[in-house]
């Protein structure tokens, strides 16, 4: 028997058409919510969302952002000299990381060249400037973090290379891992062909009194710790750049001494990818300086990164809401440098000071020390 069709009614046949107009709009308009979103068209026109096409179109300025570290500076407890010492030495370290942007240089270049100029400054922690362990030695800690690759590298605790942020660069290119330690990282770095120096090159009578002075506040019975809570100048000293090259990319690099007075192998943040340095062209690239086991437990820099890109926040927000707010919560101190690929600039501390600078045109560094 011959199955006859039932007859599609004109009304049935308007339904099924709206129906498909309606499913057809609602999926267009999703598309359309989407691709918004993906240019930043929600809360911020910082924060990127999407890594295709970055490099075409849609970046900033190549730009440089570098500290010398957070902590207790303040006006009144520095000579017009050191400051001016402070402030010259940071602007030569910004104007050497520029000049590798506008040859067109990496950024993983840039950053590695400003940290190197800081790490031979005995201004700062970091090098040749590290504090001193208990035991009377400067164990260096580095990492470095290419936000086009999501590549990274990390040393801690070494004790004779001469350039760490220069050991972190190489196990980031040159070995399959990210973090090497100790006798390890320095075989590596020799290997590398790296600069190696005697324990001696890092002894500077200025940190080893300052352990001095810790150590003989401990034997009178004071708890120290890690620091001279006494010393009016108290501050954590750790180096770091972030830079944006002219293509997009981001990389940062975080190089220290740690803490004065750390104890049985002790490492802070700097070296830990997501705690003291981070970067993702897709977000931010991140340096930390403060008290490192705050950073390490909140994971200060990917945190920054996190907040951009799941509440759609910009730069400054996200960092002002980990380091002013959820850091200050714990009791945290210290502060962070941060970039976006629009050139967008982060410098929150919670600390009464923070050496730091940023250079987006050439000759032009700019440098604070204090809240300004
Ligand atoms: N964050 C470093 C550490 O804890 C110290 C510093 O920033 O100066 O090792």
């Amino acid at each position: 028997m011959k199955r006859r069709s039932k007859p599609t009614s004109f009304f049935h046949r308007i339904c099924a058409s709206l129906f498909v107009l309606v499913l057809t709009l609602s999926i267009a308009l999703l598309f359309d919510n989407c691709s918004n979103r993906a240019e930043g068209g929600h809360a911020s026109d910082e924060v990127p969302q999407a890594k295709a096409g970055l490099q075409e179109e849609g970046h900033g300025p190549i730009t440089l952002v570098l500290h010398g570290g957070a902590g207790t500076i303040k006006k009144e407890n520095m000579s017009p000299e050191l400051e001016e010492d402070y402030k010259q030495e940071m602007k030569k370290a910004l104007i050497a990381g520029y000049t590798v942007l506008e040859e067109g240089g990496s950024s993983v270049k840039a950053v590695t060249t400003t940290l190197q100029l800081l790490e031979a400054s005995p201004l700062f922690n970091a090098g040749i400037g590290a504090v001193f362990t208990n035991e009377g030695e400067n164990e260096l800690d580095a990492s470095i973090m290419d936000g086009a690759t999501g590549l990274a590298g990390a040393v801690a605790g070494v004790t004779t290379v001469k350039s760490p942020i220069l050991a972190a660069e190489a196990v980031m290119q040159h070995s399959p891992h990210v973090m090497m330690v100790g006798k390890g990282a320095e075989v590596f770095a020799k290997e590398q062909g790296l600069e190696m120096v005697d324990k001696g090159y890092f002894h500077t009578e200025r940190r080893f009194q300052q352990l001095q002075k810790i150590k003989k506040a401990e034997e009178e019975g004071q708890k120290m710790g890690y620091l001279d809570r006494h010393h009016p100048n108290r501050k954590f000293g750790t180096v770091g750049a972030v830079a944006l090259d002219k293509n997009g990319n981001i990389a940062a690099g975080t190089s220290t001494g740690g803490m004065t007075n750390k104890k049985f192998g002790r490492v802070g943040d700097s070296p830990i990818i997501g705690a003291g340095t981070y970067a993702d062209n897709m977000t931010c690239g991140v340096s930390a300086t403060g008290h490192g086991e705050y950073f390490i437990r909140s994971v200060v820099a990917y945190d920054i990164a996190a907040t951009m890109s799941y509440k759609s926040m910009s730069l400054e927000d996200a960092a002002h809401e980990v380091i002013m707010k959820k850091l200050v919560e714990k009791q945290g101190t210290g502060g962070i440098i941060a970039l976006d690929r629009k050139g967008n600039i982060a410098m929150p501390f919670n600390t009464s000071g923070m050496y730091r600078g940023y250079i987006q045109e050439k000759d032009l560094p700019k440098v604070f020390i204090y809240k300004e």
